[in-house]
């Protein structure tokens, strides 16, 4: 693992070496449409810094704003709240453990209260990446799970510093610094995510894993995917207005689905403590665990053709179905 800013410092080099034109410190503000369905081609983006604003034409928009989407809002991307999403909290913490070569999750966490709640805690060496200082530190997490059924009352933020305490004598830990916390939009539960010249990656099409909460790796992959059909999108008059949301759903839609109903289940507190000990620390634990791991990280592929695979591609094209039949108005997935 690697601190959040070295990884975005290292991305913004590589695409100023690349050839991108780096303009940092002005904040979009608003976009101008041809017509007036946000369907429609956009033809320019309004920046602001300070007093200061600039108007610029546009090609093609690709929406980048992560979580607090606001030029996407006026595009009609819509976050369905009341879909399961998570709230998590991480920080940076000494610790003369930061070379230690695992990650660790702690799937039962507790309140101050010793009551059980729906998230998880993980505690994330950061090795040489803080520099070779010493002591070398940890990034320490912990995120819950919510939907408008099931809200997680938890401040998570609290939760971090009762979690590090908990784990404090183990790994040795100093005080939680730069203690950060936002929401993660999860599973596809978006209305819309694109228009004929303009698209959203990442967060603000809600590409996070509802099951382990990983969304970097899905905003680098949807950028990328992205890029590869602006050709394509360029030879249709409705440009990638149906081809971004068909290839998200082909991409994410049924592992999504399934992960948003099984951690809609996770929502329910106890749950995860009382079935847990028996996939942890049974005789099965080993193969349970294995398969957890390639479940929660979306890693089954259609090309796998074992008994674990079958399975969970099965059920997921039986939840996108029944999305399909239950939420026809919200139409949570991508807009499907
Ligand atoms: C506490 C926490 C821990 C997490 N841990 C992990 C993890 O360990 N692994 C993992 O894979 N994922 C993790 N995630 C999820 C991950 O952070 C996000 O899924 C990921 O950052 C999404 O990338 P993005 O590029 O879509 O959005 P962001 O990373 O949010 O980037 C959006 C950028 O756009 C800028 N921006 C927004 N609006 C505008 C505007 N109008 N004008 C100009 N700029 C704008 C923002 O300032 C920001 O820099 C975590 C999330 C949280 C909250």
């Amino acid at each position: 693992a690697v601190p959040r800013t070295q990884l975005d410092a290292a991305l913004l080099d590589f695409a100023a070496d690349a050839g991108a034109r780096v303009v940092t410190g002005w904040k979009a503000v608003d976009v101008t449409l041809t017509g007036a369905s946000t369907a429609g081609v956009v033809e320019s983006v309004t920046f602001r810094r300070g007093r200061e604003e600039r108007t610029v034409r546009c090609g093609t928009l690709v929406l980048a704003e992560g979580v607090r989407s606001g030029i996407a809002r006026k595009l009609g991307v819509q976050w369905l709240r009341g879909m399961v999403h998570g709230i998590a909290a991480r920080s940076y913490c000494p610790t003369p453990r930061g070379d230690d070569p695992w990650i660790h999750s702690h799937l039962e966490l507790r309140d101050a209260e010793g009551t059980a709640q729906p998230g998880y805690g993980w505690i994330f060496p950061l090795g040489d990446a803080t520099g070779g200082s010493d002591p070398k530190g940890v990034n320490l997490g912990c995120g819950a799970l919510s939907t408008s059924k099931r809200p997680a009352k938890v401040n998570v933020k609290k939760l971090l510093t009762h979690y590090a305490d908990q784990v404090r004598d183990e790994w040795e830990l100093g005080e939680p610094e730069d203690i950060a916390s936002a929401l993660l939009p999860m599973g596809g539960a978006v209305t819309r995510v694109a228009g004929v010249n303009w698209a959203a990656v990442g967060d603000t099409a809600a590409l996070v894993n509802p099951l382990n909460g990983e969304g970097i790796d899905y905003a680098l992959e949807s950028a990328q995917d992205l890029v590869e059909y602006l050709p394509d999108a360029a030879r249709t008059p409705r440009g990638l207005a149906d081809i971004w949301p068909a290839h998200l759903r082909g991409r994410y839609g049924d592992a999504f689905s399934l992960a948003r109903r099984a951690a809609t289940l996770l929502t329910m507190p106890g749950l995860l403590s009382a079935v847990g000990p028996l996939g942890f620390r049974g005789p099965l634990a080993p193969r349970l665990m294995g398969a957890a791991t390639r479940l929660m990280g979306n890693l089954v592929t259609p090309e796998d053709r074992d008994l674990t695979a079958r399975a969970w591609l099965t059920a997921g094209k039986l939840s996108v179905g029944h999305d399909r039949f239950r939420h026809p108005e919200s139409r949570p997935l991508f807009g499907a």
